[in-house]
């Protein structure tokens, strides 16, 4: 490829691979995440010159990666351009979901439509990691049956309950789960050379609240979810803060009461052994081993004002609100977003959890964030999962190989 001349003169030849893998990384970053976009759109978003993003696109173009549709004049002076919009019903990744209830597996077009979605809930029990696969693999031939012959299926992303090891994709441990090399293992059983990433739940959660969900705007944000444990990410500059080998964001298990009761860790007085779902059911009177069922029971008599249930929840809310207030002071994120079981009581808790933050949160940090529910709900570790999946292809588009009957 010539005439990518937004390199300045006389820089060596491995420069310019650099910045033309670079720069196509960019555009078509730009184009997954914020949609469709005119050469004009794509000079305003990236900043680079109108001759170079129509080389770039036409490269994007080649690989099949994108598609451009005819220009149409505008009104606006000078020669209409086309749009150009991601390929996305040709290049897909498969997501994952592995929860304690349900597991879940779609197929996320390139620019991040889904394309198909199968899920099943399962009871609560420990059981062998090979069942859980042949659930996976099951639920993908369903997903995949729809896509037609000419798509790509680029790469796996794998959201687990669970806390993962980044080097080798190791799952150390999980509460139904135990300790395997799921990554390798789900490789194995789908049949398709394609990398599988494997990561906790909670990160992707929080990648996917950040790239597609209620936190597009912000840079960096703290998502907690709420289940029988409690799960979370941390996004800092635009960054899934992993730490060195994958484990970064156990929110559940910040110690916050050193009076409190054992937690499944090993530790005493963990954040999740107080507001997870165990504990709100157990301050409100009801079986824990009841779980979600009774949590909707429990939410239903708060709506109709039950002394016990609303005082619960408060309760409850003042637990979230201590955990959250150590969470905002030591990242001073612009965004805390609440998920799963902390997103459906969160109009019973928000008073509570906002009482508790005023009182416990330096000025600054408080002033500068705000507390909301999950956009995306249970699907938000789903999308977390394709955009991780996504990343290999959007850091390198150009090591993909062109395609023949790509048009231009
Ligand atoms: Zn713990």
């Amino acid at each position: 490829v010539t005439g990518l001349d937004a390199t300045p003169n006389g820089t060596s030849g491995q420069r310019s691979a650099s910045v033309r893998r670079s720069n196509l990384t960019t555009i078509l970053t730009s184009l997954h995440l914020d949609g469709a976009a005119s050469r004009s759109d794509l000079v305003a978003r990236t900043g680079l010159t109108r001759g170079a993003i129509g080389v770039l696109v036409g490269e994007l173009v080649d690989r099949g990666l994108v598609v451009e549709d005819p220009a149409v004049p505008d009104g606006n002076p000078g020669r209409p351009s086309p749009t150009a919009r991601p390929h996305h019903a040709d290049n897909v990744v498969l997501a994952m979901n592995v929860l304690v209830d349900s597991i879940a597996v779609a197929a996320v077009g390139l620019g991040g439509t889904m394309l198909a979605v199968e899920r099943v809930e399962r009871p609560r029990a420990r059981r062998p990691l090979d069942e859980t696969v042949g659930q996976l693999v099951a639920l993908t031939d369903a997903v995949t049956a729809s896509l037609r012959g000419s798509c790509t299926v680029h790469a796996v992303g794998v959201a687990v309950a669970g806390i993962v090891r980044g080097s080798d994709n190791m799952l150390i441990t999980a509460p139904n789960l135990g300790q395997e090399p799921v990554g390798a293992l789900i490789r194995d059983a789908l049949g398709r050379d394609v990398p599988v990433e494997v990561a906790n739940e909670g990160d992707l959660g929080a990648l996917g609240e950040s790239r597609r969900g209620i936190g597009r705007e912000v840079t960096d944000l703290v998502y907690v979810s709420g289940e029988v444990g409690v799960g979370g990410g941390i996004i800092s500059d635009g960054r899934r803060l992993t730490g060195p080998h994958g484990f970064a964001g156990e929110v559940g298990h910040v110690p916050v009461n050193p009076d409190g009761i054992p937690c499944n860790c090993g530790a005493v007085g963990c954040w999740e052994t107080e507001v997870g779902e165990d504990a709100l059911l157990r301050r409100a009177g009801r079986d824990p081993a009841l779980g979600p069922a009774a949590i909707e029971s429990m939410i239903v008599a708060a709506q109709r004002g039950d002394s016990d249930a609303c005082s619960a929840l408060d309760l409850h809310g003042r637990w979230i609100g201590i955990g959250l207030a150590g969470l905002v002071n030591v990242f001073t994120p612009s965004l805390v977003v609440l998920g799963g079981l902390f997103q459906r009581v969160h109009p019973f808790v928000a008073e509570a959890v906002d009482r508790e933050l005023r009182a416990r949160t330096l000025a600054p940090a408080h002033e500068g964030v705000t507390v909301a529910p999950s956009a995306l709900g249970v699907d938000a570790s789903l999308i977390g999962a394709a955009e991780l999946a996504w990343e290999p292809v959007l850091g390198d588009p150009g090591a993909l190989p062109f395609r023949r009957g790509a048009l231009r």
